[in-house]
């Protein structure tokens, strides 16, 4: 089984509580089940039969994962109960018991496998489905280039491979990830811009574990633009930055500091600590789409935590967590790449 890779976790996990407060799905539903022991000694309790995929609840936990990577990276063994939630996952879906929801959801990422491109060149962007939908991401984006004078080839389309992934769907987010990869062979591709950090994530770290070579290098826009030297004008002034899941925790990225340095940002502290998430489920990808309920709950859990809600200008790092935020806890947020377009 794909959670046996995880034995550390599992063993260690079961007896432990440390990382409890760092549990965002625990935080807003008070529940122990959504914490990274309980979940060990269940899947613990899967190894020595005590437990089983037919049991719905048990399975439903496993789905309900804020997937934040908080936990692992806070951790001070570094166990990785965010990998073993992943790999339980896996096995659900090979063992069939993947709830009617997620197969639903997983068919219709399948079926959008398929990408075009539009311009020239041997640069591009990456316009995921998420970003895409927030125009003014768009429009600031596209300000940002023009201003570090590139015009990048714009490439959109379905599924990279990482909700599959997260999903537990591990040979379609292969076929999903090689196929993406030959596309870009196919474009000329050698410098790859991403907006979302989900998939800075699929592309530079669940593509070499799948084994899929890319044919470019890939770069966070928010870096590329530190790395443009872009001349800023204005000052951004104060805000409250939110560490980003998959920038800091999955791929241990600098880059958010870096062009909050750039904007001469004043970053202030926010809530009661620096390691929990306040992203709303970002590193779990689809739980907007799985449960609703739960990211309006972590987002109401993030704006009682504001000091000013309606004025403090709250930075994200990803599309997702902007509109989690904005539309649920109705935040006054902007993502990194309006912020320093604002400061063009
Ligand atoms: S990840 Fe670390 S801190 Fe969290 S339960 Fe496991 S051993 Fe404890």
């Amino acid at each position: 089984m794909h959670i046996d890779n995880y034995n550390e976790a599992i063993m260690n996990c079961r007896f432990c509580f440390m990382c409890r407060h760092l549990s965002a799905i625990g935080n807003v539903r008070f529940t122990e089940v959504d914490t990274p022991r309980i979940r060990a000694a269940m899947l613990y309790g899967l190894r020595t039969g005590t437990n089983s995929f037919d049991d719905e609840d048990f399975v439903d936990a496993l789905y309900r994962q804020d997937l934040s990577g908080c936990c692992v990276h806070h951790c001070v063994n570094h166990y990785d109960e965010n990998g073993l939630a992943l790999a339980a996952r896996a096995d659900v879906v090979e063992a069939g018991k993947a709830p009617a929801a997620v197969k639903k959801l997983a068919d219709k990422f399948v079926k959008s496998i398929g990408w075009k491109a539009e311009g020239s060149g041997d640069v591009a962007w990456f316009l995921d489905d998420t970003t895409a939908a927030d125009k003014a991401v768009v429009a600031a984006t596209k300000k940002l280039f023009a201003a570090a004078k590139v015009s990048p080839k714009i490439i959109t389309g379905g599924s990279i491979g990482k909700a599959l992934k997260v999903l537990g769907y591990l040979p379609e987010a292969k076929v999903a990830a090689g196929l993406f990869a030959e596309f870009l062979a196919k474009e000329g591709v050698k410098t790859l811009l991403v907006s979302n950090p989900a998939a800075a994530s699929a592309l530079k770290q669940d593509y070499p574990e799948f084994g899929v070579k890319l044919p470019c290098e890939v770069k966070c826009v928010t870096g590329f633009i530190v790395q443009s030297k872009v001349k800023f004008a204005k000052s951004a002034g104060e805000v409250y930055a939110l560490a980003d899941d998959f920038l800091r925790n999955y791929l241990g990225c600098n880059c958010m500091e870096k062009l909050l340095a750039a904007v001469k940002a004043v970053n202030k502290p926010f809530g009661t600590n620096d390691e929990e998430t306040y992203n709303c489920g970002e590193g779990a990808i689809v739980l907007d789409r799985l449960h609703p309920e739960l990211v309006k709950a972590l987002a109401e859990y993030v704006a009682a935590r504001a000091d000013n809600p309606k004025k403090d200008k709250i930075v994200v790092a990803s599309a997702y967590v902007k509109k989690a935020l904005a539309k649920y806890g109705k935040l006054n947020v902007v993502t990194l790449e309006e912020l320093a377009a604002s400061c063009l």
